[in-house]
């Protein structure tokens, strides 16, 4: 076992107490995601012998080889955080408990059309853009509440709030700000939607200040990405 990547876990979660404690919040309503992109599934392994329960994954075929391969970790939740494209839909529901990042009402249809006869219903988050580029992924706050009105008219999908990454040339609070507008839009549209995912490495702790109940943290944890497979 790594003994550094204990610590790093250790000193991540003191840091998300302390903002928890400092924001009035406890720290057990909050879930810290593992995010362990580009790292092999050894390192998911440790990660759970360390007690970890929820990973995140943001490329689809990587997702399925992982999740395959730690088959046996029946109580592991994987988290797809990327970029969806329509005809991955299937794989990623095969392997993934949450999906952070529903941006359109063609992903959200494919996902539905992707359940399994009499599979529980897929946990859902509308994926935000809080940047000016379009070509972000995300659907614009403007248009959040009729992506969330169409998401929950699919009983196979249940839709449990709002997730996104701050702009990187904004002030991440001022940014996450805009995100809780959102997350009350879908509120209004699903009342027990009241989950938020945002939060990363460099910017957790404004997240919990806002509010957020998913952290979706990476290299704090695992130490820099191996390059780019
Ligand atoms: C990679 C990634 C993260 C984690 O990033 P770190 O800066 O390493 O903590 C979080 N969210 C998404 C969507 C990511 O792609």
């Amino acid at each position: 076992m790594d003994h550094a990547l204990a610590d790093r876990l250790a000193a991540v979660d003191a840091r998300i107490a302390d903002a928890a404690r400092a924001a009035g919040r406890d720290p057990g309503g909050i879930t810290r995601i593992v995010v362990t992109k580009f790292h092999p599934a050894t390192l998911v392994h440790d990660l759970y012998d360390l007690g970890v329960r929820d990973v995140g994954e943001n490329r689809q075929q990587e997702l399925t080889a992982k999740a395959a391969e730690l088959a046996d970790l029946a109580d592991l939740r994987w988290h797809f955080i990327g970029q969806a494209q329509t005809n991955k839909a299937r794989a990623i529901r095969a392997a993934a408990s949450v999906v952070h990042s529903v941006d359109r009402e063609k992903l959200a249809d494919a996902f539905a059309a992707a359940a399994a006869p009499d599979a529980a219903a897929l946990d859902v988050l509308v994926q935000i853009n809080l940047t000016d580029d379009p070509g972000r992924g995300g659907v614009a706050p403007a248009a959040v509440t009729a992506l969330a009105e169409h998401v929950v008219t699919h009983p196979s999908l249940r839709l449990r709030g709002v997730m996104a990454v701050a702009p990187l040339d904004e002030d991440p609070a001022a940014a996450f700000e805009r995100l809780r507008a959102c997350a009350d839009d879908v509120r209004s549209v699903a009342p027990t939607a009241t989950w938020i995912s945002a939060g990363m490495t460099g910017d957790f702790p404004e997240a919990v200040a806002m509010g957020a109940t998913h952290l979706r943290i990476g290299s704090a944890i695992t130490g820099p990405r191996p390059v780019h497979p």
